[in-house]
């Protein structure tokens, strides 16, 4: 016969066989309770927890109870005198800015890609506060990360308190402090700041609670004129799930737009790399790589380091052949990034208009839809921003790319014919 103090703890280890490790720790131990000759009462440590538990767990209390034959009362509420946890280990408490010092101003190559990215940068660092939020937006391995790190090194040597973080680990932290019931130390940590860093704020899509706090905390630096920079892989607008407030209040601020480096700039990126990793390269060798990837500055000095490591470790020296060798299932593979001059060509040419039909401001349907459709894919198949592929349509606004982009979305899904022209295009785009 179970007794009820000890029929929770039964109930505890039930639980654990059926729910993972982490729903276990993070939203039932964290659950207090209370025996009573015919109750349970649980106490949740906040509002959220208790609305989670409820959401997703309390049934499964109830049943694993009934299971134990137990005939008893449970009820779920939110702890008054919930006693705090005397120390949250993953919450930052000591000051932890989490910057790379590697990244720096020093280390990035500025190209006309970037050049905008970095100088907005510059002046943050001159006069934190001013160009308030700056966001900087673009594709993956493109350098944000690094700007973010190199704005955060500079400012924390001139003593602000910075914190670079992971939109990611914000979000973690902020469950963590409501799971410990710290949302005071949460919030008074980030307000508290000079300078928050804060990367990837895509992830930030369809949280409402983060971004509620995280719009909190955003506002108590604003108007304290503390310096906030923001990362994205797209443009404000674009991130869905974001809300309408913080969408405008980032417009609001300064935007700029990374884009994939030219090729002189990928040189340029590849030279300093493989001096920083004691391994000069001669120019030839810096242009067959720098030709063959053209996307993307990660995946650069990735190869750059295979051919580096490859070179110590079969003692030879790195020759144009040796290159052309160490890299010769990337190039099989052949990497043929898609341009947007490609796009707008095969395009143009599949509904047989002209490429000036495309980029002009005719609006028949004969040219218009030609028009969307190449907008359409050279947001989902390149790296470029929105600006940049509304420059390339004959000096278009980004927000026409992005409508264009939504009106192709949704005639895909009504008109199968256009849905077959698209995959078509596709197709000769990929092979040639
Ligand atoms: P993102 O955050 O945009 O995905 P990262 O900042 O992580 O990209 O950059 C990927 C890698 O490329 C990093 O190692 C970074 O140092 C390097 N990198 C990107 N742009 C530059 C640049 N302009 N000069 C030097 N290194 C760069
Ligand atoms: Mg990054």
């Amino acid at each position: 016969m179970i007794n009820n103090n000890n029929i929770w703890q039964k109930c505890l280890e039930e639980l654990s066989s059926t729910l993972t490790e982490k729903d276990m720790r993070v939203w039932i131990k964290p659950l207090k309770v209370e025996h009573d000759t015919n109750e349970i009462k649980l106490y949740a440590p906040n509002k959220f927890v208790k609305e989670e538990v409820e959401k997703n767990f309390f049934n499964k209390i109830l049943s694993t109870l009934g299971g134990m034959n137990a005939d008893i009362l449970v009820t779920l509420n939110i702890g008054a005198n919930f006693r705090k946890r005397e120390v949250a280990r993953d919450l930052p408490v000591g000051f932890k800015t989490n910057l790379n010092k590697e990244m720096t101003f020093d280390t990035f190559v500025e190209g006309k890609s970037n050049q905008l990215a970095k100088a907005a940068c510059l002046s943050v660092i001159k006069e934190p506060g001013i160009l308030n939020p700056l966001y900087v937006y673009g594709g993956v391995g493109l350098g944000k990360t690094h700007l973010l790190h190199s704005i955060g090194n500079q400012l924390s040597s001139e003593n602000k308190k910075v914190v670079y973080l992971h939109s990611e680990k914000f979000v973690q932290n902020m469950v963590t402090a409501l799971r410990n019931n710290q949302m005071e130390e949460f919030k008074k940590f980030y307000r508290n700041l000079d300078v928050l860093l804060l990367d990837d704020m895509q992830f930030f899509a369809g949280k409402e609670r983060s971004q509620e706090e995280f719009f909190h905390t955003f506002n108590a630096l604003f108007e304290n004129k503390k310096q906030v920079v923001l990362t994205c892989d797209r443009y404000p607008k674009e991130v869905s799930g974001l809300e309408d407030r913080i969408k405008s209040r980032l417009v609001w601020g300064m935007n700029v737009s990374i884009d994939p480096p030219d090729l002189e700039t990928r040189v340029a990126i590849l030279q300093t790399k493989a001096e920083m990793l004691d391994m000069p390269i001669t120019t030839d060798v810096a242009f067959f790589i720098a030709k063959n990837i053209n996307s993307n500055v990660r995946e650069l000095e990735g190869n750059l380091r295979r051919v580096i490591a490859t070179s110590r470790f079969k003692k030879c020296t790195i020759s144009l052949e040796f290159t052309k060798e160490t890299l010769a299932d990337l190039l099989s593979l052949n990497q043929r990034m898609i341009t947007i001059e490609q796009i707008q060509k095969i395009t143009a040419s599949y509904y047989k208009i002209r490429v000036s039909d495309i980029l002009s401001s005719k609006r028949d349907k004969k040219n218009t839809l030609p028009r969307h459709v190449a907008m359409a894919l050279c947001k989902e198949l390149t790296n470029n921003s929105l600006p940049t592929i509304g420059d390339m349509f004959g000096g278009r606004d980004h927000t026409t790319v992005l409508h264009a982009n939504k009106k192709i979305i949704k005639l895909k899904k009504e008109d199968p014919q256009v849905a077959q022209d698209i995959n078509n295009i596709i197709h000769v785009l990929n092979n040639g």
